[in-house]
C-alpha cells in the first residue's frame, strides 16, 4: 500500500471536471454555426448518418450540436460519450452489439439500434474531458488510426473555440465578465426569474474618486486597487451570482434568488470589505471605498437594461448622499 498517495478521490476529480465545465458557460446555450460545423464534418468525413458534439454535466449529456439526431439532452448514464469521457483515449467499438460493455445498452437494444460508436474527448488544457464529438450508425463499421486522429483534431477544435468564447467574455484585468457577457448572461437570468417568478436583484458600483487614486499613486497602482476590487466582489457573493465590469471602475452584480433586503446586505458586506482592505505598497497608505445602488427586478415591468437603469439611479443617489453607501432604488425612487 503506497504511504504517499496524491491521487484525488473520484468524487473530488468529478467536483473539478464539473467545475472545468461551468467555466466554459456553454450548457443551454443556443446553436452556434462553430460547433455545428463541426459536426457536419464528423457527418461527411466519416460518412456517419449520426454526429454530436456533447458536453456532460453530472446528470446529462446536452447536446450543442448534431446531425442525424432530434433531442438536445439525455440523461448522461447509460450513453456512449459519458463511458468516453472516463477516459483520456478515443472510444471506437466498430459492432456495439458483440461488445459485453454496450450489447444490452438501451441504445443499442432500443428503437435507436445504434451499432457503432467513435467518440472523442473534449479535454480542458488543465485536463478534465468536459465532452465529447463522436459519430455514430446504425451498421457496424471499421474505423483506421487516421480516421481517430481527425476525430482527435476536431475535438481539439471544439476545445479551441470553447476557450476563445471564455477568453472573449472575460475581462483581461479583473478576470469578471466583460460587459458584452455581463448582458448575454444577464438576459438569461431576467428571462428565467420573469418566467419562474423568482426573485432576482442587482447591484451596481462604482470606486469613489477613482481618478484621484491614478494621479497621486500612478495607473499601475490604479490597477492592482481594480484587481483587488474585483477578487473581493468574485468573493462576496454566491457563485451562481454574475459578477461584471461594465466599465472602467464600474461594476455589477447580479444575484439570482436574491431579494432586495439580502441584496443590500451583499452590497453593504462589500462595501464595507472594501473600506477596510489594505493595498500593500503604498505611502501614504491607500484607503478606497465605494458606492452602491441595490434593486430588485419587478417581474412585470423589467428587463436587464431596466433593472441595471434602476440599479444606476440608486448609484448616482449614493453618490450624491457623499460616497461610501448603499442606496436601495426602491428608498430612492
Ligand atoms: P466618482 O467618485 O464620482 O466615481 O469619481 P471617479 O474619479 O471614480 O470617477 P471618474 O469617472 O471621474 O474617473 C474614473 C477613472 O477611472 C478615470 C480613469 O482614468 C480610471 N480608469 C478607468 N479604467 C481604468 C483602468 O483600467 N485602470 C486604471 N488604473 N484606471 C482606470
Ligand atoms: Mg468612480
Ligand atoms: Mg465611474
Amino acid at each position: 500500500m503506497p504511504i504517499f498517495s496524491s491521487a484525488a478521490s473520484p468524487a473530488e476529480t468529478e467536483t473539478a471536471r464539473l467545475a472545468a465545465l461551468a467555466r466554459y458557460d456553454i450548457l443551454d446555450t443556443p446553436p452556434e454555426p462553430a460547433f455545428d460545423r463541426v459536426a457536419r464534418l464528423v457527418q461527411m468525413i466519416f460518412k456517419v448518418p449520426t454526429s454530436a458534439v456533447s458536453l456532460i454535466d453530472a446528470q446529462r449529456q446536452w447536446i450543442k450540436a448534431s446531425c442525424g439526431m432530434d433531442v438536445s439532452e439525455m440523461p448522461a448514464r447509460d450513453t456512449f460519450c459519458s463511458q468516453t469521457i472516463r477516459s483520456d483515449m478515443p472510444l471506437v467499438v466498430q459492432d456495439l452489439t458483440q461488445d459485453s460493455r454496450f450489447r444490452d445498452n438501451p441504445y443499442v437494444v432500443g428503437q435507436l439500434a445504434i451499432r457503432f460508436y467513435a467518440g472523442m474527448p473534449i479535454r480542458t488544457a488543465d485536463g478534465h474531458n468536459i465532452g465529447t464529438v463522436c459519430a455514430m450508425d446504425q451498421s457496424p463499421r471499421s474505423f483506421s488510426d487516421t480516421e481517430v486522429q481527425i476525430l482527435r483534431e476536431l475535438a481539439q477544435i471544439v476545445m479551441d473555440e470553447l476557450e476563445l468564447r471564455r477568453l472573449a467574455s472575460t475581462d483581461g484585468l479583473t478576470g469578471l465578465s466583460t460587459r458584452r457577457a455581463f448582458k448575454e448572461e444577464g438576459d438569461r437570468f431576467v428571462a428565467l426569474a420573469r418566467r419562474h417568478r423568482t426573485p432576482l436583484s442587482a447591484i451596481a458600483f462604482d470606486i469613489d474618486h477613482f481618478k484621484h487614486v491614478n494621479d497621486t499613486y500612478g495607473h499601475a497602482m490604479g490597477d492592482l486597487v481594480l484587481k483587488s476590487i474585483s477578487a473581493i466582489a468574485l468573493d462576496t457573493p454566491r457563485d451562481s451570482d454574475l459578477v461584471g465590469r461594465l466599465g472602467g471602475e464600474e461594476f455589477a452584480i447580479l444575484l439570482p434568488g436574491a431579494d432586495l433586503a439580502s441584496a443590500l446586505a451583499v452590497a453593504e458586506k462589500l462595501r464595507r470589505t472594501i473600506e477596510t482592505s489594505q493595498f500593500a505598497g503604498t505611502e501614504p497608505p491607500l484607503c478606497v471605498t465605494s458606492s452602491f445602488g441595490v434593486t430588485s427586478l419587478d417581474p412585470d415591468i423589467d428587463d436587464l437594461t431596466g433593472l441595471m437603469v434602476k440599479a444606476d439611479q440608486a448609484l448616482y443617489r449614493a453618490k450624491k448622499n457623499g460616497r461610501n453607501c448603499t442606496v436601495s432604488w426602491h428608498e430612492a425612487s
